[in-house]
């Protein structure tokens, strides 16, 4: 027995989790703990700069998840940052505030998630928005254009631009350039509205009038807090969750470890939440006894729900940048970003679709076998043949572009956006407190270096085309006596290998598939084999999206609310 009981647990006061405490708080009956790793950040500048990304990498409020050795890069491990704090890795992220592309979400319920497409999930996208518009003085010249229909303007979450936007003619210089480029790229005037090719200013997760970051902790519990049914307990780790006597799989609590190093269980009468992140809901669910009983059995962790799967299936993508000298010294900056398809990505794209179709089985008796075939082939080609589908007929994005001005210099960041290699994340030892085993395999498929490859030239293709050109010096990283003009993808890869790094989108580990293709959850967030453990975060999205991953992740919990309040 425990002194404390609630209705609700939520495992994890991040992104996803707070949405769900918030939204299951509204019924005054329900009663809902949050328990939260990390502390509150409310007052961090760290976290609260808009301009300061990248302060809060290594600091307390990091995970700074390790992976291990990357086998087909380099052979070096990764860093995969994640926020531990109130309101988790929505503290410390971009602030990019960019969706998908409306195939992209119906590929979720091609592959068996019934009912889980782009028309039902756009409304939750605006449920959870709070859109501030462009009428401000500052944001005259900049160029940031919106569509109104897209958008939601009652929500917790303010989306939109800050006074520190740029507003000195480059986003028509660059508009102009992505105009002049072979083939062109077209103006998208929103990408937020699901279609996302083109070129296009992204708003981000900010408070335009206070110019600081809005946050999950920021927009869904601090206005909140005085709820009397709604707790949060920070500084407190979960380590496994607890189970009702008998053998159904029905969770009755959380056993967790207080920030004063007392470890106490709390109960839940209803259900418990787990949105713990990517890289650990996975874990936790291990730890509890959900998982794959070869791997729990080897620490000695009993199998209350055999379901291999779980930690499987892991994708991210792989970052890398090039840097120019700028004509022009910029004090703002401001968020420019392109999305090219296949057509606009390659030169040949027919010729490369064909090659790579060609190749799908192989990848996926690879991914299988890379597994121990955990993952079955056949499943694996299945997804693979959708995941090409979107790619080269019904062109997503097939890679990102950033552009950021600041100082003297144009940094540039890029990506493939839907990369093939799947990896996995599971446990090393029983110990909540020690590091998982993180193995994103990238760059395991060849497909996913060639978009990298091709991303790097499409960049040097852009800062050749005027009207920027002028306004562009020499490219300084990786320059042209590290990687010629001229380079063949061989001279690419070397580069791309040894200085990407995550792009910190880790998803699928727990994925929302059927259980016979290798699902872990059902289309309710639900763990196969349990009566009411659910799983809200990042680890339930089956494939990637050309956004990024913040928004989806808030639409997503906004859904499960309503799913689970009505059961
Ligand atoms: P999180 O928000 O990470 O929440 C998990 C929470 O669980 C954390 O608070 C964590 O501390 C807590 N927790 C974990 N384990 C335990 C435990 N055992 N006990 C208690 N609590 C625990 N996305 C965008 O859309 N735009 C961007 O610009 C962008 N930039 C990014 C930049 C960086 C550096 C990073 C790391 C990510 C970025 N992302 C971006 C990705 C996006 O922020 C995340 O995918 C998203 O926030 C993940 O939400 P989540 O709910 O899955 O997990």
């Amino acid at each position: 027995s425990s002194e404390f009981t609630y209705d609700y647990i939520v495992v994890g006061g991040g992104t996803g989790g707070l949405v769900v405490a918030n939204r299951l708080s509204e019924q005054e009956t329900t009663s809902v703990l949050v328990i939260e790793a990390g502390g509150s950040v409310y007052n961090n500048i760290n976290v609260t700069d808009t301009g300061g990304y990248g302060n809060a990498f290594g600091t307390t409020i990091d995970w700074a998840y390790q992976t291990t050795d990357q086998e087909y890069a380099a052979g070096k491990p990764q860093i995969v940052r994640a926020g531990k704090a109130l309101g988790g890795t929505s503290t410390i992220n971009g602030m990019v505030y960019l969706r998908a592309q409306t195939a992209q979400i119906d590929a979720w319920e091609a592959i068996g998630n019934k009912g889980w497409n782009w028309n039902s999930l756009f409304p939750y996208y605006r449920k959870g928005e709070d859109f501030q518009g462009i009428h401000y003085s500052w944001l005259e010249g900049s160029g940031v254009a919106y569509d109104p229909a897209d958008h939601g303007y009652t929500g917790p979450l303010k989306v939109g631009w800050s006074s520190t936007q740029l507003n000195d003619g480059l986003a028509q210089q660059l508009n102009a350039t992505y105009q002049n480029m072979v083939p062109p790229v077209p103006y998208n005037k929103d990408p937020n509205g699901g279609q996302m090719v083109g070129y296009a200013l992204y708003p981000k997760t900010v408070d335009s009038i206070k110019n600081i970051r809005e946050d999950a902790a920021r927009a869904y519990y601090y206005p909140y807090q005085n709820r009397t049914n709604l707790h949060v307990w920070l500084n407190t780790n979960a380590n496994r969750l607890t189970w009702k006597d008998g053998d159904a799989a029905t969770a009755d609590g959380v056993e967790v470890t207080l920030a004063n190093g007392t470890t106490i269980v709390v109960k839940a009468s209803r259900e418990v939440i787990v949105a713990a992140g990517a890289l650990k809901s996975p874990v936790l669910l291990e730890l509890s006894g959900i998982g794959n009983p070869d791997i729990l059995s080897k620490y000695g962790i009993q199998t209350k729900v055999n379901l291999s799967t779980v930690g499987e299936n892991l994708q991210d993508q792989m970052n890398n940048g090039l840097v120019y000298d700028s004509m022009i010294s910029y004090s703002k900056s401001a968020d420019y970003v392109a999305y090219p398809s296949v057509n606009q990505l390659f030169t040949n794209a027919s010729a490369i679709g064909a090659q790579l179709y060609a190749k799908l089985p192989a990848y996926a008796a690879q991914v299988a076998s890379a597994n121990g075939n955990i993952t079955k082939a056949s499943n694996i080609e299945r997804f693979f043949k959708i995941q090409w589908h979107l790619i080269f007929k019904s062109h997503i994005p097939v890679a990102e572009i950033l552009l950021e001005p600041s100082g003297n210099t144009y940094d540039t960041e890029y990506w493939g956006s839907v990369p093939f290699s799947r990896g996995n994340v599971h446990i090393q030892s029983a110990d909540p407190t020690a590091a998982a085993s993180i193995d994103p395999k990238y760059f395991m498929l060849d497909f996913d270096l060639h978009a990298q490859i091709e991303a790097a030239r499409f960049i040097r293709k852009l800062f050749k085309t005027e009207p920027f050109a002028g306004m562009a010096g020499d490219e300084t990283s990786p320059g042209l006596s590290a990687v010629a003009a001229n380079a063949g993808d061989e001279g690419w890869a070397s580069f791309i290998k040894n200085n990407y790094r995550s792009n910190f989108h880790p998803i699928s580990t727990v994925a929302m598939m059927p259980k016979e293709v290798g699902g872990v959850v059902d289309t309710s967030l639900k763990v196969y084999g349990t009566s009411n453990v659910r799983v809200v975060d990042a680890s339930v999205m089956p494939f990637q999206v050309c956004g990024h991953l913040q928004s989806t992740v808030y639409a997503v919990a906004e859904r499960a609310a309503d799913i689970i309040k009505v059961e």
